[in-house]
């Protein structure tokens, strides 16, 4: 289908449309603060928003979520799931973060899949927004996964901010779906837009304040793994879990079951492997006994062990870790120092 311009002024019947079948996911101001939430009406969007403190990926993996409810009678346990199957749109979602529920699809889409997630993710459109001002953390060119974005990352549609009206691009059948329904609203596209969504692309792509090379880290990493820098480098971590928590490719939960005599629910929440009884075993035994090797698996999980294994370090170049973090931890300083650590070795 050929791109379409919207019109900004058509832009709240677009939501309107949108709405008619699915709850809409939209940034927010929340205390001064973006903030993905469910909108009631298209002008709470909060289109000038630079990245969101919390990632849109909590309403595809929540923080906490009850799985099942259970019930004993007699010697027999009567089970009730809890699939969300609501239709969700999340609008405005940044390239980075459409590229993260493509790294956790994998995990929740493997050798087990998991249905809570994958139900939610199905019942899910992702309307991207491109980013044509990089915030001050951001490095997701490092990775490929900004400003812009491709048909490969997951996306159903993408719009584009070019002042007067929104540039609308269709990457799946279901965006195609949307446009179709929403033809009215909109004008083809013209290939001067499609130049100029192409400049403002390499403009905020040139604009990116910060790089990571990933060009032979997983090895350095490799010589690394019981260098006296692991200890230099967590030193300041207080193992808070914020990097971890806000981290929209972090996965890690824990499941546990609240009870009231012969009934109850099993729950599942978020975990860090930041958190110093991450590890801890129930006999007393902890593999990793300080924050040092906490914080290490850390980096090794997203930029040795997952690079190995997918092909791709789990990071999207966000930038919230960096943001979030009490003692300032930089994870591309961190990363860095590693492999010049290596090189000054040799
Ligand atoms: S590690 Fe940091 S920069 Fe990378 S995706 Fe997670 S929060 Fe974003
Ligand atoms: S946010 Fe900073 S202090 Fe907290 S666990 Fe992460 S690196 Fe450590």
């Amino acid at each position: 289908m050929q791109d379409t311009l919207i019109h900004k002024g058509r832009i709240a019947e677009f939501i309107h449309e949108l709405m008619q079948d699915s709850q809409v996911i939209a940034p927010v101001s929340v205390g001064g603060q973006a903030r993905f939430k469910p909108i009631e009406s298209p002008e709470e969007v909060e289109w000038g928003y630079g990245n969101t403190t919390v990632s849109p990926t909590e309403f595809i993996l929540p923080h906490s979520e009850s799985l099942f409810q259970f019930e004993q009678r007699g010697t027999d346990f009567n089970l009730t799931y809890n699939i969300d199957n609501v239709n969700r749109t999340i609008l405005g979602i940044r390239p980075c973060d459409v590229s993260s529920l493509r790294m956790l699809d994998e995990v929740f889409k493997g050798k087990y899949e998991d249905p809570y997630y994958l139900s939610r993710r199905n019942h899910t459109t992702l309307i991207a927004m491109m980013c044509l001002e990089p915030g001050g953390s951001c490095f997701c060119s490092s990775f490929g996964t900004g400003p812009g974005l491709d048909a490969e990352a997951g996306a159903d549609l993408l719009l584009v901010d070019l002042g007067e009206a929104f540039y609308v691009q269709v990457f799946t059948e279901r965006g195609q779906t949307i446009m179709e329904r929403v033809a009215s609203m909109g004008t083809p596209a013209t290939s001067a837009d499609r130049e100029q969504v192409e400049v403002l692309a390499v403009q905020a792509a040139s604009n990116m304040p910060r790089t990571l090379d990933l060009e032979g880290l997983p090895e350095a990493m490799g010589q690394l793994f019981e260098s006296a820098y692991w200890d230099k480098i967590s030193r300041k971590c207080l193992a808070c879990g914020a990097c971890t928590y806000l981290c929209p490719v972090c996965y890690c939960f824990d499941v546990f079951d609240t009870c009231s005599q012969a009934q109850g629910e099993r729950v599942r929440c978020w975990d860090a492997c930041t958190f110093k009884s991450f590890a801890l075993l129930s006999g007393g035994h902890n593999p990793r006994p300080s924050i040092k090797e906490s914080y290490r698996q850390k980096m090794y999980h997203k930029f040795k062990f997952a690079i190995e294994r997918h092909g791709y370090a789990l990071c999207v170049g966000c930038g919230r870790c960096l943001e979030a973090c009490p003692v300032d931890m930089d994870i591309v300083q961190v990363l860095s120092g590693a492999k010049s650590q290596v090189v000054e070795v040799v």
